[in-house]
């Protein structure tokens, strides 16, 4: 495990007062580590987990040369280019059984689909495409081509070839490849655990009335959302109130359990309670002012208890803030540390509808709402108020608009990029 310090000072102009967003995720990059615990699960609840073990195919998919289409296999030599090509039927081909007999030149085997080629065809043509006349169909010309309908023999997967990478988060799509392997079980990497509370004298959990100057908690209910979205594990602490031992048994509480330590408030310059203080005493902490809006404040280290360590992120309070700082530098951390290989989702160029005001200097991450232009190009346009504390923001956007750090004012119709929020948020 590096310390704070050692890590700074591989970091070229490393200014914890003015840190640039890649500066960070540089940063985080170098301070987590994947963890190495792995599990074998079965397919379906592999879901989400990410795979340990590179998967390497047992089998070809598909095993057989097989038709794509319900109709008339045949040989590829005996169809005319001219001319209707008139063939003799001598057998039905079904899926699931193997069709065995016999097939001479100017013969062709009905057949459905998934069937295995018989031997020695290598067309199929669409049943619709011929005119059947007792025993034999006649084949226009011009209507297929031969090895036309024919999926190949190991075209999806080729036997020995490897089907997945250790390091990729499973989806439906990699759950139905490995299904295809007939592989019940997938070795994955342990799940990680990530453990949260608010923190704030101001903040009320559910239930609570309301009173003058408290807000409810929301931070918990997005954070653990996108936590949850993640597939880690969750131990949810709740609202800790700003008092210094309730700070330290939860500080303490969270390191000796969890794998990543996400807390919300406390980390902004003029706070006058103790979160950072005890941050400070338990770990080693540093706190940063990040080059971006909304999210400035930020503090991040590690937190040790009873020889169990845990990353520490502080986010700030405000309810965007602790959003977009969890999308920019969480997320892309804890993939890390689940083990994930890291993949680079491309950001979308859409043109502004409105022009908007930027410094350069700075990343400011606007919540936009894209959609499609008549012409079929991307538009996107702000839901107004872009104040760290407007929720409502976060629900009316379907992805943040990303103004770069060098980037200044953008008129309407220039190009911007957009992170989009699907299956994430
Ligand atoms: P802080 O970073 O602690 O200065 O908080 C900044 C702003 O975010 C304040 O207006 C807080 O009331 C608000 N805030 C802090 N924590 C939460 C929370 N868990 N849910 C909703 N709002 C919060
Ligand atoms: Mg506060």
């Amino acid at each position: 495990m590096k310390t704070l310090d050692q890590i700074a000072a591989a970091l070229q102009g490393y200014d914890p007062q003015a840190l640039r967003v890649s500066a960070v995720n540089d940063f985080l990059d170098r301070l987590v580590e994947p963890v190495s615990d792995t599990e074998t699960v079965g397919v379906l609840g592999a879901l989400g987990r990410v795979l340990a073990e590179d998967v390497i195919s047992p089998i070809s998919v598909p095993p057989h040369d097989n038709s794509a289409m319900d109709g008339y296999a045949l040989a590829g030599a005996d169809l005319s280019h001219d001319k209707p090509t008139t063939l003799t039927v001598v057998g039905t081909a079904y899926a699931g059984t193997a069709w065995s007999g016999q097939v001479g030149p100017g013969g062709c085997v009905k057949i459905m689909t998934g069937a295995i080629m018989p031997a020695g065809l290598d067309t199929v043509v669409p049943v619709e495409f011929v005119q059947a006349e007792g025993d034999a169909i006649r084949v226009p010309p011009g209507v297929v081509n031969p090895g036309d309908n024919r999926r190949l023999k190991g075209e999806d997967l080729m036997q020995g070839q490897p089907a997945l990478r250790r390091g990729d988060r499973l989806g439906p799509a990699a759950l139905g490849l490995i299904a295809s392997l007939g592989l019940p079980l997938v070795p994955v990497f342990r799940r990680l655990k990530v453990a949260y509370f608010s923190t704030g004298d101001e903040i009320l959990s559910l239930g609570e009335p309301l009173r003058e100057g408290a807000v409810y908690d929301s931070n918990r209910y997005t954070v653990l959302g996108m936590l949850t979205r993640l597939g880690v594990e969750v131990l949810d602490m709740g609202v800790i109130k700003d008092d210094p031992a309730s700070l330290e048994s939860a500080f303490r509480q969270a390191a000796a359990q969890a794998d990543a330590i996400i807390t919300s408030g406390g980390v902004s310059m003029g706070e006058a309670d103790h979160t950072k203080a005890m941050m400070k005493q338990l770990g080693d902490v540093a706190f940063w002012r990040i080059a971006m809006r909304p999210g400035r404040p930020m503090a991040v280290g590690h937190i040790t208890e009873g020889g169990h360590d845990a990353v520490l992120f502080g986010l700030p309070g405000n309810p965007v803030a602790v959003m977009v700082t969890f999308l920019a530098f969480v997320r892309p951390a804890l993939l890390k540390m689940m083990g994930a290989s890291p993949s680079h989702t491309p950001l979308l160029r859409a043109h502004s509808l409105e022009p908007m005001r930027k410094k350069p200097g700075r990343t400011e991450y606007q919540r936009g709402i894209v959609s499609t232009r008549p012409d079929g190009r991307l538009q996107v346009r702000t839901t107004g108020n872009q104040g760290s504390g407007v929720l409502r923001s976060m629900v009316e956007a379907n992805g943040l608009i990303v103004l770069h750090h060098d980037q200044g004012n953008v008129a309407v119709g220039d190009e911007v990029d957009v992170m989009m929020f699907d299956g994430v948020i």
